[in-house]
């Protein structure tokens, strides 16, 4: 049902009064996890600002580590809502747990799957039983056929709301937390006809590499790009390393701005 075989035309997914897929590309930034209303809300109002249409915030944390930073769960949930709400910014948190699907239908826009619960078939199965518009984020190590299939079990519930994106995956290669798979994206573009963004922060794990990242995914034709910003990255719960902060998020979004880095998809 992802095939283009099957469906030749773009699909375009809509979110309230946004679109993704559509040819002009959508930003998702935020937080890599919400820490506090205060915290979050700073970041909405930045994010605002920018003309950045989705606001981004995990509360269900699938860390490393058990002894590290969970998440605030359902709080955490509505404070991302309640600074949505505030900003008039669309909201994507991760959920983790196929029964916490409803949660996240009650109150976020965009559902999004973890690559750590890429090939977890129940969450992905209940995902497709719900209405909402579901990001699919590629799994560790799975190939792009592993990719399209867990797209798949999702559509085939009935939801065919569905937002793929690259995050890259684990190869030998120490420079980057993960390495961008960047023709993952023409690949996917081609194959299926569902839109397609980049994760530029987890894929990267670096900073310094955001801006290059995000404009070569736009370059290959990705419907939108993923970042973190955090109001002092330094003391974040979580992905500390890697968070944008404020001045640099700004920067970030004014570079992409430039025409020369805006390219519209073929
Ligand atoms: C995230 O976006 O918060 C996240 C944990 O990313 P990933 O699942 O791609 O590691
Ligand atoms: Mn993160």
């Amino acid at each position: 049902l992802v095939s283009r075989k099957k469906k030749p035309s773009d699909t375009i997914i809509s979110v309230g009064d946004i679109s993704v897929g559509n040819g002009e590309n959508q930003f998702i930034m935020g937080p890599c996890s919400v820490e506090s209303q205060e915290q979050v809300n700073t970041v909405a109002k930045a994010v605002k600002q920018q003309g950045v249409n989705i606001l981004r915030g995990g509360a269900f944390k699938p860390r490393t580590s058990p002894y590290d930073f969970q998440g605030l769960g359902e709080e955490g949930l509505k404070m991302l809502r309640h600074a949505g709400d505030q900003y008039g910014l669309k909201v994507v948190s991760e959920i983790t747990n196929p029964k916490d699907i409803e949660l996240g239908t009650k109150h976020l826009d965009i559902i999004q799957i973890g690559a750590r619960n890429m090939q977890n078939f129940d969450l992905l199965k209940e995902a497709g039983k719900s209405n909402k518009p579901i990001l699919l984020k590629r799994g560790l190590a799975a190939t792009i056929n592993e990719f399209m299939n867990a797209a798949e079990y999702v559509v085939t519930q009935g939801n065919s709301n569905l937002i793929l994106c690259e995050r890259g995956i684990r190869t030998y290669e120490t420079a980057t937390r993960n390495t961008l798979d960047i023709t993952a994206v023409p690949i996917l573009k081609q194959e299926t006809h569902l839109p397609v963004m980049v994760d530029v922060t987890h894929s990267t794990g670096r900073r310094d590499l955001l801006l290059p990242a995000a404009k070569a995914a736009i370059a290959v034709g990705a419907d939108g790009i993923m970042a973190e910003v955090h109001p002092d990255p330094a003391v974040a719960l979580s992905d500390s390393q890697q968070q944008m902060d404020i001045p640099t998020f700004e920067h970030f979004m004014e570079q992409l701005k430039q025409p020369h880095a805006v390219v519209n998809n073929g």
